[in-house]
């Protein structure tokens, strides 16, 4: 029977209201689905708790999550939290790095037609997966100092071993899809990049039931917006998966609605894409959607036949409550709170198990 340990870091900013929405949600399909336990351990992390106690990862939290069979966050960081050297505080990134979550999953889905600023699209029909890098790229110089008064340089690192795992994970989600997989890179001009598309060729020779197209990155910011129902898994390096992952929100109804798993070999932390949107934080009106299918990406991720009903209970009870397009909150052009947003999938999971 499995019985699942969930971490949760709440975090900044609107961190801790999108969370316990998740967090309700995920104990009432509990609930629903027979067979599946779970339980849930809060640890503070983040820009409030560097302010608390002078360390926005304490140790202790850490070596929690390493223990935890998953790990729920909601957002990190706050603008005016920063190190000395005038960079924020990005504990969602060091724990991405000491973890090793090589792999960024990022599902587009489009629940209504009148969630996306394009004409014409209607549910379903933008349906696609960014895979990221999580690891290396151009987030790797994030460490690195190498800068003097007169100059600074931040050095894209991409090696094989990261690039053959992260391309392969996107090609195995392929196959479970419709069978694409899109490099996004900028090999036209990067050295790093022309070896990351090397790389790429190389692997997609070993999937030959698989079709392959390779993109530049500021071609694909265009192909995005004019035919994003041509993507399937799109698959590049760290900062542009970061770039992207963004305007791919966009296409759907924004921030609120966009999920993410950051992704290892033994360890799994699932968060909404967006970040503490700290000036509507404490207001009770952030959207929680992206972080309740984060949860359900948790629960795939889990693989239990009992983790995977719930989790197709709670993706379905999230469509039904979309249907209406009425039903949403602010940040989507309707009146709900966070709470009401919680409630109603909770509902819907409810009228139909
Ligand atoms: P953001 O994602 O917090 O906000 C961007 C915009 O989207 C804002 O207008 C915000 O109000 C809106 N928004 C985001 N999530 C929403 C939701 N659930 N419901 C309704 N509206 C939502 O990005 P930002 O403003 O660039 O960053 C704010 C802080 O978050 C910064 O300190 C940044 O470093 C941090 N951040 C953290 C993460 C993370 O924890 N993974 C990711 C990105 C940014």
């Amino acid at each position: 029977m499995p019985d699942y340990k969930i971490a949760v870091l709440e975090g900044d900013g609107i961190g801790p209201e999108v969370t316990r929405e998740a967090v309700k949600v995920l104990k009432k399909v509990a609930r629903l689905t027979d067979g599946l336990n779970l339980s849930f351990e809060n640890h503070a992390v983040g820009a409030a708790e560097y302010l608390a106690n002078g360390n926005p990862l304490p140790e202790s939290a850490f070596e929690a999550c390493e223990k935890s069979d998953a790990v729920l966050l909601g957002a990190m960081g706050l603008p005016d939290v920063r190190w000395p050297d005038g960079k924020e505080m990005t504990p969602q990134i060091d724990l991405r790095e000491r973890l090793d979550l090589y792999f960024g999953k990022r599902p587009i889905y489009l629940f209504h037609e009148s969630d996306s600023p394009l004409k014409g699209y209607r549910a379903g029909e933008i349906d696609f997966v960014i895979v990221r890098e999580n690891t290396e790229g151009l987030f790797s110089a994030r460490l690195s100092q190498t800068r003097s008064d007169d100059e600074v340089h931040d050095v894209m690192r991409i090696t094989r071993h990261a690039s053959e795992r992260i391309i392969t994970a996107a090609f195995e989600l392929a196959t479970d899809r419709r069978n694409k997989v899109t490099l996004v890179d900028k090999a036209n001009v990067l050295p790093s990049m022309v070896f990351f598309r090397q790389v790429f060729d190389e692997i997609a020779a070993k999937y030959p039931s698989v079709e392959t197209d390779r993109v530049y990155v500021d071609a694909a910011s265009l192909y995005l917006v004019q035919s994003p129902e041509t993507f399937d898994v799109l698959v590049t390096e760290n900062m542009f998966g970061d770039i992207l992952s963004d305007l791919a929100a966009g296409l759907i109804g924004g921030l609120g609605v966009a999920p993410s798993g950051d992704i290892g070999d033994s360890c799994g932390v699932f968060q909404p894409s967006h970040g503490s949107a700290p000036t509507i934080a404490g207001q009770g009106i952030a959207n929680p959607i992206a972080t309740i299918l984060s949860a359900a990406e948790m629960l795939h991720w889990l693989g239990s036949e009992q983790s995977i009903t719930a989790a197709g209970r709670i993706e379905a009870a999230t469509r039904m409550a979309l249907a209406d397009p009425a039903n949403r909150t602010s940040d989507m052009g309707g009146k709900l709170s966070t709470a009401q947003m919680g409630d109603s999938i909770c509902q819907k999971m409810e009228q139909s198990a």
